[in-house]
């Protein structure tokens, strides 16, 4: 998956505008039909847990007593006091929005009327790329925090908020060099792959699971569909993508340490965090609880 392939279609999407109707071809998360941002950007969490990333406007309210009441529409129940404010941000942004009766409408952003089958057309493509992203990433939604899932899934959608992608949003820097190597442009796939340090990290990680590191991995994304395609018993499947998750995690925060608290890389206590971490996660969320640390050290279990 490379940059250009996601961004086409989005470039196409960007000049289309929904005009609200009753919500019945606008979809819920997907699309901007508010404040000119969609949804699951903002409310990453809350997306997450959306059993029906698909659904409609539509899906999503009924019209009660007083009027237009949403609900969240998900099989997965908000559980947390933290979602359940995330979920009245949600309604009191959709509330500004105006339901009406009639069908919705997509606009050329010089104002004229698309036809449904070129919007379709548009949907299509998009919708192939965000469907390979999220099996992906869904993979792993219990056996690891909730944050680190959504860093991790806007790490394949490629919205981490590195030195590159604040350029494109033109949000001025000094500077857009990768701060552990000042030699190259940051971007996700650089600080999380492809650079040295990360190459570095990722083989001494794949030495220590006692697996061959795939090469010509360039993103995030490919390592993913590489490990996807191994016929590992399941338990050992599982226990590579908590560990390449707390990889990614663990080299993210080495570069805010290094950013924000003018620390220099430690590739050794990156190691040792990486092992630590993935090993509280797959205790305590992946139900693999028999799992002791002296195995664990040496990846046997
Ligand atoms: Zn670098």
């Amino acid at each position: 998956m490379g940059r250009l392939t996601q961004n086409q279609p989005f470039d196409v999407q960007d000049r289309l505008i929904p005009k609200v109707g009753s919500g019945d071809k606008i979809l819920f998360w997907q699309d901007k039909w508010v404040e000119n941002r969609p949804l699951h950007e903002r409310f990453p969490n809350l997306y997450v847990l959306e059993s029906e990333k698909g659904c409609k406007v539509s899906d999503r309210y009924k019209v009660g007593q007083h009027g237009i009441e949403w609900f969240w529409g998900s099989n997965n129940a908000l559980t947390s006091e933290d979602l359940l404010c995330e979920w009245a941000d949600c309604i009191s942004a959709v509330k500004e929005v105006n339901i009406q009766e009639t069908s919705d409408v997509w606009l050329w952003k010089t104002g004229s009327v698309t036809s449904d089958s070129m919007v379709k057309t548009i949907r299509g493509e998009l919708d192939h790329i965000n469907v390979l992203n999220e099996t992906k990433v869904l993979k792993w939604l219990h056996w690891i925090p909730k944050k680190v899932n959504c860093f991790l899934w806007r790490v394949v959608l490629d919205r981490i908020a590195t030195k590159e992608a604040l350029q494109i949003r033109r949000i001025n820097l000094s500077s857009l060099q990768c701060v552990l190597c000042n030699n190259e442009v940051e971007s996700v796939n650089h600080l999380l792959m492809t650079s040295e340090s990360a190459q570095l990290v990722w083989s001494l990680i794949f030495q220590w699971m006692n697996i061959p590191l795939p090469g010509y991995i360039l993103s995030v994304v490919q390592l993913l569909e590489t490990i996807d395609s191994h016929s590992w018993q399941k338990k050992i499947k599982r226990a590579v993508y908590v560990v390449v998750a707390a990889t990614c995690w663990n080299l993210r925060l080495m570069r805010n340490e290094c950013i924000f608290k003018n620390k220099s890389p430690n590739i050794t206590n990156l190691i040792g965090n990486i092992k630590a971490i993935s090993y509280t996660w797959i205790k305590n969320r992946a139900g693999l609880q028999e799992i002791i640390w002296e195995k664990w050290r040496s990846f046997s279990f």
